[in-house]
């Protein structure tokens, strides 16, 4: 048996996987997974590595929405336990576990593959700060890429053959083009975005090796929002170094301004232009790649965006309109590093997996001010 839907035909399963047809069942669920995530039923459980952070907690409430099982694996170095429990209290589901565990600990992560019979890793964990991963590399190539590493090997023994990997858009550093296709060749700028490309080698020389692996490597491009509960969202440590988290962080009071990195660049006004993408649109792309790969034994590259960008000032402007908040904000030089514009093709993904982001601009921008206005120190004054 591979799918039922309760919801839209009664009960509809689906047995076969290997005809013509393929591309119009997957359509028939993701579209019925996007009316009602609670219509497709999945009897699998899914070993979240990182799951306590940002989009991977976001991801794992639409994973138990779908009637997944979810075992969250995480060091907790960028998030806290408290997100655990407002994923339980938010889904009310009791079909998540939570172990506090390192990739690069193989015992820990063979434990937890095993004794948890799991069927699928989505492998969100891993370190992400640009400018740290220029000035402690070693730390960034142990983590990101040892990590994967161990965590591959260990869903080898174990049997384990889909794995779905939080790639970036750093990954193509800085093309000729500012529209990325997923061909466009990769060529990252920075340490961080080399883990993620060798990473990505890693899957695809394995896919290779072993034709049965079913791997997607997605490539974010600019995540933001929250779930619009207000309950979880993105919590970063110290000063925020992406636009969105500081200018909440403005909106609420625990910083005075916002400085605007540049604006002369060649854009219609001069400031930065980048492809937001709503956390939940993200989460809802997990889960139409899981359903796809359990379909088809395939490596999937994907580019996860909306193709469209905004400014600098087009996000301060909605954020104010979103938050009723005046943003202050001062023009200082460029960020080293930053490009004028970048922006995902999101065709492909739209093609194979029947998946669109959906939420806008305003949404982004409303969902991110429930969670800070709520939550304006995070989870660190929560138990
Ligand atoms: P995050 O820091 O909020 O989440 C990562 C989680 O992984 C954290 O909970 C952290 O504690 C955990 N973690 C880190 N190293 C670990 C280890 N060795 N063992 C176990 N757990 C570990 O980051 P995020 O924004 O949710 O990003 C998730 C993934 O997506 C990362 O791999 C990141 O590189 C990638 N990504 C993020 C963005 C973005 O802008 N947020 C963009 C593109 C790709
Ligand atoms: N930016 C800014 N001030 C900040 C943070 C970011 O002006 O405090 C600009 C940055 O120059 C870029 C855009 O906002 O044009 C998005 O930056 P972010 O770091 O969020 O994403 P990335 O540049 O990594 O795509």
């Amino acid at each position: 048996m591979f799918w039922v839907d309760e919801q839209n035909s009664g009960s509809r399963t689906i047995t076969s996987s290997n005809n013509d047809d393929t591309q119009e069942i997957l359509a028939y669920f993701t579209r019925s997974y996007c009316k009602n995530k609670r219509g497709t039923e999945m009897e699998e459980k899914i070993l979240v590595t990182g799951g306590a952070g940002y989009i991977g907690s976001h991801t794992v409430v639409q994973l138990l929405e779908a009637g997944l099982s979810v075992v969250v694996f995480d060091n907790l170095s960028n998030s806290s336990r408290a997100v655990i429990d407002r994923i339980s209290k938010l889904t009310g589901s009791k079909s998540l576990d939570f172990i506090e565990g390192d990739i690069r600990d193989r015992t820990a992560v063979r434990h937890a593959l095993r004794d948890q019979k799991i069927s699928a890793v989505v492998h969100f964990a891993g370190l992400k700060a640009v400018g740290e991963s220029e000035t402690e590399p070693l730390k960034y190539y142990d983590n990101n890429v040892s990590g994967s590493v161990v965590l591959l090997e260990e869903m080898m023994k174990t049997d384990i053959n889909t794995i779905v990997f939080s790639s970036s858009a750093t990954v193509y550093g800085n093309p000729e083009y500012s529209q990325y296709h997923e061909d466009t060749p990769p060529a990252p700028a920075n340490v961080y975005g080399r883990t993620k490309l060798i990473v990505e080698d890693i899957l695809r020389d394995l896919k290779k090796s072993q034709p049965s692996w079913r791997i997607a490597l997605l490539r974010y491009f600019n995540p933001v929002g929250a779930h619009d509960s207000g309950l979880i969202g993105e919590n970063p440590k110290g000063i925020p170094n992406n636009l969105m988290p500081f200018i909440a962080q403005v909106a609420v009071g625990v910083r005075q301004k916002l400085s605007v990195y540049g604006n002369d660049y060649p854009t219609p006004d001069g400031t930065g232009l980048r492809d937001y993408i709503h956390v939940e649109d993200l989460a809802a792309g997990h889960l139409a790649t899981l359903q796809y790969l359990k379909i088809k034994p395939t490596l999937l590259t994907l580019n996860l965006g909306t193709g469209q960008s905004y400014s600098v000032l087009d996000i301060i402007k909605a954020f104010e309109k979103a938050s009723g908040k005046a943003i202050p904000y001062e023009v200082v030089g460029r960020r080293e590093g930053d490009l004028a514009e970048y922006y995902a093709d999101p065709s492909l993904a739209e093609k194979i997996l029947g998946w669109k982001a959906q939420l806008g601009i305003d949404r982004m921008c409303a969902d991110t001010w429930r969670w800070k206005k709520n939550n304006p120190a995070g989870y660190s004054n929560i138990k």
